[in-house]
């Protein structure tokens, strides 16, 4: 079973690297991706975790950018980290920050939550989120979960709800290209801030050089996933699935979609790095 999207803790999952790979040979995963929002920091103990688990690695980002101001998240494989990922990834983390506080100052105003609340969930080397402050708010006994607070609070609906800085989607694509690494679409159809991103959308991300689609994800409707399917298959695309596990922070469950070895082939094959076979 090849899961190509999770998340750690060095971004919004809930658990270290070690911990996501135990979950994952526990559940008969045998490649899985770790793709953190907006980090690289994960990898070194990946590797670890990979070789002391014997479950394969197939190094990752998620990519927060933006397309006719909507977001849409990018997976990045097996790029090498050339110095255009690494200042991306400081200037994001940066603007990740200020952001963030931002929204904490707004809630703070109204005694809901503390910036020291925030970071004392989040560790010091998390991409920090929104799910940091939701997680902020459970500690407090405000929510019972994530899922909550992203209904209320955190809705960009919220008066407390602010953006940031992130890269156009022709940026990013080149970003990891230029890194040698495969481009994939995550979750196309999800709903997304002003909703769903329109098919010409998706042809228009193609025509910018995108590899492949995320098509088996829970966030694309089903019927849109046949959809999906046929455009890659028609365009010779990749098509990928995975669970965007995120530990106890959401109620994906690793496995719940797969990606096939053909497919992990073709991105192997495409891309500058190699998969680490433990
Ligand atoms: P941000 O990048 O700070 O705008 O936060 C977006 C992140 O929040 C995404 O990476 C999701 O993983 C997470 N997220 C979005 N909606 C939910 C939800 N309903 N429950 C838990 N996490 C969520
Ligand atoms: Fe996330
Ligand atoms: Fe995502
Ligand atoms: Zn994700």
């Amino acid at each position: 079973m090849i899961d190509l999207h999770t998340h750690s803790a060095y971004s919004d999952g809930t658990q270290s690297p070690r911990e996501l790979f135990e979950e994952a040979a526990r559940a008969g995963i045998t490649v899985l991706g770790l793709t953190d929002h907006d980090t690289v920091a994960g990898y070194e103990e990946a590797r670890e975790a990979a070789r002391e688990t014997g479950v394969g690695l197939v190094t990752g980002i998620e990519i927060s950018t933006r397309l006719h101001g909507k977001v849409v998240h990018l997976l990045g494989y097996l790029f090498d980290e050339t110095e255009g990922i690494t200042q991306h990834c400081i200037r994001v983390q940066e603007a990740r920050v200020t952001r963030l506080k931002n929204m904490v100052d707004a809630m703070a105003e109204d005694r809901l939550i503390t910036w020291d609340e925030v970071l004392a969930v989040a560790g010091s080397e998390a991409t920090l989120g929104r799910p940091h402050i939701a997680d902020a708010l459970f500690k407090r006994g405000t929510i019972s979960h994530r899922d909550e607070a992203f209904a209320t609070y955190l809705s960009p609906r919220s008066p407390y709800y602010r953006d940031y800085w992130a890269p156009s989607l022709p940026e990013a694509i080149n970003l990891i290209h230029d890194g040698g690494g495969v481009v994939i679409w995550a979750h196309p159809r999800a709903d997304s801030r002003g909703g769903a991103h329109g098919w010409s959308a998706i042809n228009e991300g193609i025509d910018l050089g995108i590899d492949g689609l995320e098509v088996d994800h829970r966030d694309n409707p089903a019927e849109d996933r046949e959809k999906l399917a046929r455009i890659v298959m028609k365009l010779g695309l990749v098509r990928t699935g995975s669970s965007d596990y995120h530990g106890s922070g959401k109620h994906n469950q690793l496995g719940e979609h797969t990606t096939s070895p053909d497919m992990l082939d073709r991105i192997a094959h495409k891309a500058t790095m190699e998969v680490y076979y433990p």
